[in-house]
């Protein structure tokens, strides 16, 4: 490598491997159930040096994590610049963002590393003003989800799945135990006539917000659904990209941007300024995903109002260590780059 120009002065190795990572639970939300989940490890190389990156794609958005190898094995990244984020993640199609998403995070990974200085030392970012994590609970019968909840008792905040019918049982249920915050995701379940009801009726059980209540595509009818919710609505599946946001103004009250569909941490930035920008608020959420994708989620939570980047402690087995939880609290590791390493050398 050339100092001053940066230039690579030997090849820029790109190498990926597919992870199954085993749920501690079966995890059910509104549209699916699971007890594996499927991500992509990216390794990027440059002068000795590697940068690690992940991309957890799923269904909803029609990708996987094999077709994201396939993806990544198509991008020529013969004299691409590693300095020049933009340059190099623009050889990667528009709408392949969970290519994007790994390549992205390498290339932060990488950066850091070869600076010496974590990422958000990188971005300029206070990591003492790293968020708390909700700890999400999956849809399962209500004593089960009970059970899940007098273990997680210590945790300030839960994210609740629901949207497939018994939630204001359910939630009379939590409320009943946990006198922590609650948040609500229905994974577009309700039309929007259902949602204001249920959600009129469980604003008594104090609830924080409701993500994604109604199918996407529809910023009409989340303006009516939030005009008559006395619970603010945050969106999920309706903001993908940065694109996604200036239609949803004064439809939502908040977005949920994921590092795997918006395609990494430099359209997660933009998307966190815009959304401000717009009187919105903004949480970084996460799939079922290792230790590599939610500590460069975590990275980012200095920048926004809520955090659910709770992924590591959904998996039993994942593969690498990074972002610490203090109870719900995130700590960065202060290592360079993303502070990751491979649990086993822990
Ligand atoms: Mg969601």
């Amino acid at each position: 490598m050339d100092a001053m120009t940066g230039a690579p002065s030997e090849t820029f190795g790109l190498h990926h491997e597919l992870l199954t990572l085993h749920l501690r639970h079966t995890f059910t939300i509104a549209r699916s159930s699971e007890d594996i989940a499927r991500t992509l490890l990216l390794r990027v190389s440059v002068d000795g040096l590697e940068g690690l990156g992940e991309s957890s794609p799923v269904g909803r958005y029609s990708e996987s994590a094999e077709l994201v190898a396939q993806q990544l094995d198509r991008v020529n990244l013969a004299d691409a610049n590693p300095w020049h984020f933009d340059t190099v993640l623009d050889r990667v199609a528009r709408d392949q963002r969970g290519a994007m998403c790994a390549l992205d995070i390498a290339l932060h990974d990488l950066a850091g590393k070869r600076l010496g200085v974590p990422v958000y030392q990188m971005l300029g970012l206070d990591p003492a003003l790293a968020r708390q994590t909700s700890f999400t609970i999956g849809i399962a019968d209500i004593e089960t989800m009970l059970t899940k909840a007098r273990e997680a008792l210590h945790l300030p905040i839960f994210k609740v799945k629901i949207g497939k019918g018994n939630e204001i049982e359910t939630l009379e249920a939590l409320r009943s135990v946990y006198s922590g915050t609650i948040r609500v995701d229905a994974n577009e379940a309700w039309t929007p006539e259902q949602a204001v009801k249920a959600l009129r009726e469980i604003d008594r059980l104090d609830i924080e917000f409701c993500e994604q209540p109604i199918k996407a595509g529809h910023p009409e009818q989340l303006r009516f659904v939030r005009e008559r919710s006395p619970i603010p609505i945050v969106v999920d599946e309706d903001c993908r990209t940065l694109e996604d946001i200036a239609p949803l103004h004064g439809c939502v009250d908040g977005i949920n941007i994921k590092l795997v569909k918006c395609g990494g941490m430099r359209e997660a930035v933009r998307m966190i300024h815009a959304a401000h920008a717009l009187g919105m608020k903004v949480m970084i959420g996460c799939m079922i995903e290792s230790s590599i994708l939610c500590t460069a989620a975590a990275q980012l939570t200095p920048l926004v109002e809520y955090a659910d980047v709770d992924g590591p402690l959904l998996i039993t087995d994942d593969p690498y260590q990074g972002v610490a939880y203090d109870g719900a609290q995130l700590r960065l590791p202060d290592a360079p780059g993303l502070g990751v390493r491979p649990r086993s050398a822990a």
